[in-house]
């Protein structure tokens, strides 16, 4: 199979990418691993309060099922159920699929999104334990009740989220606590980082006084917000989360059955006396997210490490074209941020890809990349609190890469 541009995942930023490459004459393949296109976007149904009443809610399955109609209305080809697994120089794309074994390619587009990091817990192997991304799918892409009694542990944008969509389906959310104090759970088990990081989702809150509260905490952490971490507990959305306790045990013989609970002091450390124990079916665990770069391995993009935008990232410049010439990225392979940014910046990179193809003016590809700004202050959840400290240094890191004689190659 000979194309002009293969799309490696077919998450937000692929499809975008596909429909703006499609709309200008590009033969186009968007390849995905799972069943179906869509991404991430998939499990995504959530009030977003920064759009007018009428338009506030964000159902990820509903825009996926219009993007993809769209993208292929305009001649773009889905090979789902199928992974990349070795691409050679200039492209020649191989792929797992019964019928294709090869894709010929002028320009590639990685666009394969994040992944979980895992956050271990004593006990987290039995039956009823679930990773919050699993858990989102469940409930809002195939409807399904993961238990009657839940405990969130780990408490962050993704897992706020992803209770508040619970709760608003009808499911018994108990609460959110921190993971047990480790090295593996670091800055999770804090309480002090975990409140400052709930600004991060004050938009999501209808509760006017949690966006105030919100707004209020962001960049700074005051003694006011300190003496909240002594009470222990706020609310979002009904929902208890207690800054100052941690899951020690999650107890059954096969399934979950209940969990232990001990305080944490206002420093994270575990506190003598009180033990609690708490009777649940489903526990819930967030340990945060990490771009999904293996694929740049296949065509030896140069990699860097930005804590800021959540890790090991191809190096690219703001266009998001990669240190290999013909390779562009997009979505959460660049950083860990919301679906509008994803969008926003699939059409960056198609457009990068065809400005260097003297198929568009500068001016569009300046425009794109204003609207990836725009998307990025639109965001309903703020995944990285210093994204933008950390989009600056990678354009920092491309400059010097530039600058030391590396050629785009
Ligand atoms: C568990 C989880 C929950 C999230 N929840 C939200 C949320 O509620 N709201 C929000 O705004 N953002 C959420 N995000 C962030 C989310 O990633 C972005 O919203 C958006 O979906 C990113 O778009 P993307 O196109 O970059 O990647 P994705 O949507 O993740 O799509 C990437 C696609 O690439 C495919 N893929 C990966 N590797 C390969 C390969 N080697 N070969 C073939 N296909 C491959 C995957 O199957 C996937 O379909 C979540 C992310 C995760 C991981």
């Amino acid at each position: 199979m000979k194309v002009d541009v293969v799309i490696i995942g077919a998450g937000p930023a692929g499809i975008v990418s596909s429909i703006e490459l499609a709309k200008r004459g590009l033969k186009t393949v968007v390849i995905d691993e799972y069943f179906k296109p869509g991404g991430r976007l998939l499990g995504q149904l959530y009030e977003d309060p920064n759009l007018p009443k009428e338009n506030r809610q964000w159902n990820g399955k509903v825009i996926a099922s219009q993007l993809i109609d769209e993208a292929v209305a305009l001649g773009v080809t889905f090979i789902c159920q199928t992974t990349v697994w070795k691409i050679e120089e200039s492209f020649i794309v191989y792929i797992t699929d019964k019928d294709i074994k090869e894709i010929h390619a002028k320009s590639i587009i990685l666009a394969t999104g994040a992944l979980e990091k895992a956050l271990p817990v004593p006990g987290w192997t039995k039956v009823g334990v679930i990773s919050v991304g699993a858990a989102q799918t469940f409930t809002n892409l195939h409807n399904v009740k993961v238990g009657e009694r839940i405990l969130f542990v780990g408490i962050d944008p993704l897992s706020i989220s992803v209770a508040i969509e619970m709760k608003n389906s009808g499911i018994d959310v108990l609460g959110m606590v921190l993971p047990t104090p480790s090295t593996l759970s670091g800055f999770k088990s804090d309480p002090k980082t975990i409140l400052e990081s709930l600004a991060l989702v004050s938009n999501l809150a209808p509760n006017k006084l949690f966006r105030f509260f919100g707004k209020f905490v962001k960049g700074k952490i005051s003694s006011i917000t300190l003496s909240i971490l002594k009470y222990n507990l706020i609310k979002i959305n009904g929902i208890p989360i207690f800054l100052r306790k941690a899951v020690t045990e999650i107890n059954g013989v096969h399934e979950v059955e209940s969990v232990t609970i001990r305080e944490l002091s206002t420093k994270g450390e575990i506190m003598q006396g009180k033990v609690e124990t708490l009777v649940v079916d489903t526990v819930c665990i967030s340990g945060g997210l990490l771009p999904l770069v293996d694929s740049t391995q296949l065509v030896n993009c140069k990699l860097v490490d930005i804590p800021e935008i959540g890790g090991i990232v191809p190096l690219h410049n703001k266009y998001l074209k990669t240190t290999v010439n013909g390779v562009y990225v997009a979505g959460n392979i660049t950083g860990i941020e919301g679906a509008k940014v994803a969008m926003a910046q699939g059409k960056l990179a198609a457009l990068s890809l065809l400005n260097d193809l003297q198929l568009v003016e500068q001016a569009e590809l300046l425009e794109a990349y204003d609207l990836v700004e725009e998307a990025r202050k639109a965001s309903p959840i703020l995944f990285q609190p210093d994204i933008r400290k950390g989009r600056n240094i990678m354009q920092e890191k491309w400059e010097e890469y530039c600058a030391s004689g590396s050629v785009v190659s």
